[in-house]
């Protein structure tokens, strides 16, 4: 497939293992005017293992807008351009985000190519529920804002993905431990790569077995998300029956106990009739 001119390809590159390049990202990689690569050493691996030979741009968080406007300029001139980072999917917790945004601003062409990223294939692998997740990128280095984050994170019914540093993995168990209590989580490590690991169970017990681990390689923390909130208490069901009572209207006692149902429906419904008699015994 030949490159279209003046647009820019996001292409996913292997997290671990040089097999996971997609037949698509080969071809483009190949064919592109110019790739923009995070970390060129990385990317001469890749085109040594493939025999690619497309001229490489250094092109990385600290590059600044000479280098994006550059990059601009040459999908402007009609260039196809490829943009890949160290690892993975460009963009997730890697350079490419304003790339991208510039080139949408300015009604460029963009093509994103799916392929390998680590958070989803450590999510799928951590067994942990996948209807809905929640990527939480790097938790910050400091122990306090560390732990800050994790409080903003507390409520978040979904799975929660982290990446985190092997250095800092045992801290980072100890403050989810402390602050979003004893949850499964999964430690996903050196995806696709010789080592490729996953360590499942309670924080806790991963922290017992653990202890005093020499962490090393790449890690994907998935995390599951706050259990259920409890049943709501009989004080709020009769809190939103009073609510329903004084908003007006005649309704039945059949019609405020499908309200209060679709507003509780862990409550089982002779209980809520229950609650509606008593309302209008005037009993509470
Ligand atoms: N853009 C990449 C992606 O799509 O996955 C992520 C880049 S981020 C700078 C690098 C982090 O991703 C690592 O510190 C680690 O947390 C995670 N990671 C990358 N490769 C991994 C692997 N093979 N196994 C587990 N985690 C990995």
């Amino acid at each position: 497939m030949e490159p279209a001119p003046g647009t820019l390809y996001v292409v996913p590159t292997p997290i671990g293992n040089l097999g996971d390049l997609t037949l698509r990202a080969l071809e483009i990689l190949g064919r592109v005017d110019l790739v923009a690569a995070e970390d060129t050493r990385t990317a001469r691996k890749l085109f040594s293992r493939y025999q690619l030979q497309t001229p490489l741009l250094a092109f990385h968080d600290h590059s600044g807008p000479a280098r994006r406007q550059r990059l601009l300029d040459d999908l402007r001139a009609g260039k196809a351009v490829a943009l890949i980072s160290e690892a993975g999917m460009p963009g997730v917790s890697d350079p490419g985000f304003e790339l991208v945004r510039a080139v949408i601003a300015a009604d460029l062409p963009l093509v994103v190519l799916p392929g390998p990223c680590a958070a989803v294939t450590a999510l799928v692998g951590s067994g942990l529920p996948l209807n809905e997740y929640f990527f939480a990128g790097f938790l910050p280095a400091r122990d306090a804002a560390r732990r800050q984050r994790l409080r903003q994170l507390r409520e978040i019914r979904a799975t929660l993905v982290f990446y985190e540093s092997p250095r800092r993995l045992p801290a980072t168990l100890a403050a989810i431990h402390e602050v979003l209590g004893n949850r499964q989580l999964a430690i996903a490590r050196e995806l696709s790569k010789l080592h490729e690991e996953y360590i499942r169970g309670p924080v806790a017990a991963i922290r017992e077995r653990e202890a005093g681990r020499d962490w090393r390689g790449e890690i994907t923390l998935v995390v599951a998300g706050a259990p259920a909130a409890a049943k709501a208490s009989e004080e709020e069901v009769a809190a939103a029956l009073e609510r329903l009572q004084a908003g007006g209207g005649e309704l039945s006692g059949r019609d405020l106990v499908a309200a209060l149902q679709a507003e509780f429906p862990d409550w089982p419904r002779r209980e809520l009739y229950r609650l509606v008699l008593a309302a209008r015994n005037g009993e509470r």
